[in-house]
């Protein structure tokens, strides 16, 4: 889609100054610059121009003492002064000169009217064109107090060929179905109209960051193809109050002007947070909900203006924002699964170069949890990667280390581990693949390595997941709480010392086995009672306590007792193969990065 400008608004009185200035001009200037036309000359010159016959024309201004005069081909004007010359008319007529009035005005028709009235127009439409320019630029910034108060300053898009479609959105299929209705219906009002059905008048797009809600919006546009505005949520919101909601008319108004259309609102939550009613809130964000909410009520169903709207945040909005008749829509856009994940990954692929080799579906399993975004940012990642090492095309291997980086960070060249803290890091390692590896419900062991990483990991062990899961057992959780305390178990077997290196780990297993028991409801103390809620869903899940500060303590308790006896039973597992750990640490202090098949290869063997 093509950004357009805002369409320029004939200003009435900008043309009325127009005009003024250009009377004063042909008044004041106009002679001043005919003057400069006139070359003076000395009156010999004059004389002999004469006697010559090579004067054209001749007026004799006596009232100022000086005498006009052409050449012969009345092409440049000359003066000169008058002197006591009985003889000059007579002389004058003898060569053929003519005797005129107004030669100033004469000559040069064409070039009298450019200078008059072509050229002022030109500079003075240039200086006009400059200065709205400046006044619509002003309009976005944070001063515009005095030009341009409360313009919406809208990205407008208008249809184009290259614009977003639904088929550049890899997954989000119900997303894209519940959409497909508003593009239906931008092409045919009617058909609704006839039966009597409403369009909701707003649909808000929830999800985590990068999932692709404005790509979703935008594709809604491009299949319409109707004009697509888009604003964000913090834009409506100025320092100035009443701005806002000057910015908020302004742009419905624009809207309905070009219905019909898309209106897209991204990170809504800006100005639709819930109003707390305090004395002294933030009375310019609640004056532009208010005026939203107006505008909403204010236009006619059907009226062909859709509103989009996107958060990440939809607990936090104002209850009259999601009302029926409002934002009464709700579109949820999740992260993709696993096959999402594949097909995000192919649409980017399409933008690159890939080797035949180029598995996405294992790409695809590795990358889980990732969002849309940063599936692109990998494949974008793998394309550097090759390009780095000046390949044409992108590999298997460019995209699974991408994976790395846009989880881990890139390889630390220059960290150096001393041996023994090599050797540890490889125990430590070994210690998780191996606790997950003597467990029935985990993930197989992909890839160990204890090569540092920019973002402060000496090493990791990856784990990828044979298929998709939204269930996680009581067993699985305790598990993986077992697989994240293997690497402390094993350093204390082999070394009888421990590290620094587990803090990331112990803070996984502690937030895992706290929301075992605050809120999947797996301790027998607490049965199913909710003793955490989410208070930010899409945004790294945080959460709030909604207990009692004796149920807290025994909560913490629990929390120790789970981890614990995870602990033990890594241990376990570890002293019953302690010859395996060590063979296996020993194999990755050499290699560095070993896979999974060599490790269950060493294992089994
Ligand atoms: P959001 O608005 O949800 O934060 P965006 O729509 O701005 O996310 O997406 C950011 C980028 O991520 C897009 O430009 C696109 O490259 C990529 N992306 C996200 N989701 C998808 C998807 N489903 N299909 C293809 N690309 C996606």
């Amino acid at each position: 889609m093509n950004e357009v400008k805002q369409p320029k608004k004939p200003l009435i009185y900008y043309y009325v100054i127009v005009l003024l200035v250009l009377m004063l001009f042909n008044f004041l200037a106009m002679p001043w610059i005919l003057q400069r036309q006139v070359r003076e000359v000395d009156y010999g010159t004059f004389i002999s121009m004469t006697e010559e016959k090579q004067v054209g024309q001749v007026e004799i201004q006596a009232e100022s003492n000086q005498i006009i005069f052409t050449d012969k081909d009345n092409t440049a004007v000359y003066k000169t002064g008058m002197v006591d010359d009985p003889d000059l008319t007579a002389r004058l007529y003898n060569s053929g000169a003519k005797f005129s009035g107004q030669i100033i005005e004469q000559m040069s028709p064409i070039l009298s009217f450019l200078l008059t009235w072509v050229l002022p127009i030109v500079i003075f439409i240039g200086i006009g064109q400059w200065m709205s320019k400046k006044m619509m630029d002003r309009a976005g910034g944070p001063n515009s107090m005095a030009f341009g108060m409360g313009k919406s300053n809208a990205k407008i898009y208008v249809k184009s060929s290259e614009g977003i479609r639904f088929s550049d959105v890899a997954g989000e299929d119900e997303a894209k179905e519940n959409l497909k209705e508003i593009v239906d219906y931008l092409h045919n009002p009617n058909i609704y109209k006839e039966v009597g059905a409403a369009m909701p008048k707003g649909i808000l797009l929830v999800g985590p960051p990068g999932t692709g809600k404005t790509m979703l919006a935008k594709a809604v546009a491009g299949e319409a193809n109707v004009p697509f505005f888009s604003m964000s949520g913090s834009e409506f919101v100025e320092m100035f109050v009443g701005m806002g909601a000057a910015k908020v008319r302004d742009l419905f108004r624009q809207a309905k002007e070009k219905a019909p259309c898309i209106v897209f609102i991204d990170e809504i939550d800006a100005i639709g947070k819930k109003r707390d009613g305090q004395i002294g809130g933030n009375d310019e964000r609640e004056q532009t909900l208010n005026q939203l909410l107006t505008e909403m009520d204010g236009f006619e169903e059907n009226s062909g203006v859709i509103l989009l709207a996107a958060t990440n945040r939809p607990e936090s909005l104002d209850p009259a924002l999601t009302r029926p008749g409002r934002f009464d829509r709700r579109v949820p856009v999740e992260l993709p699964d696993m096959k999402g994940r594949e097909e995000i990954l192919k649409v980017h692929a399409r933008k690159i170069k890939v080797s035949d080799d180029a598995d996405f579906g294992k790409v695809a399993r590795m990358a889980s949890g990732a969002s849309g975004a940063e599936l692109a940012n990998i494949v974008n990642e793998a394309a550097l990667r090759a390009v780095r090492s000046g390949r044409k095309v992108v590999t298997q291997a460019d995209l699974e280390e991408s994976i790395e980086v846009v989880i881990a960070g890139y390889q630390k060249k220059n960290a150096i581990l001393t041996d023994k803290e090599k050797k540890i890091v490889a125990c430590h390692e070994i210690g998780h693949a191996l606790v997950a590896a003597m467990q029935s419900h985990s993930a197989p062991v992909q890839k160990i390595t204890i090569v540092p990483r920019t973002s402060g990991a000496l090493g990791y062990t990856m784990q990828v997941e044979e298929g998709e899961h939204y269930l996680m057992s009581k067993e699985e959780i305790e598990n993986k709480i077992a697989t994240l305390t293997g690497g402390r178990a094993a350093e204390e077997l082999v070394f009888g010392s421990i590290t620094t290196g587990a803090s990331n780990d112990i803070e996984q297993a502690t937030k895992l086995s706290r929301a075992m028991i605050t809120r999947y409801g797996m301790s027998e103390e607490f049965d199913m009672v909710a003793m955490e809620t989410v208070t930010n869903q899409y945004l790294g899940g945080d959460t709030s306590l909604a207990c009692s500060a004796e149920t807290q303590t025994q909560i913490d308790q629990q929390v120790v007792e789970t981890v614990k006896k995870q602990h033990e039973k890594a241990r376990r597992i570890l002293s019953e193969n302690r010859q395996k750990l060590d063979e296996l640490a020993d194999y990755l202090y050499e290699k560095e990065t070993i896979t999974g098949d060599e490790f269950m290869a060493i294992l089994n063997a």
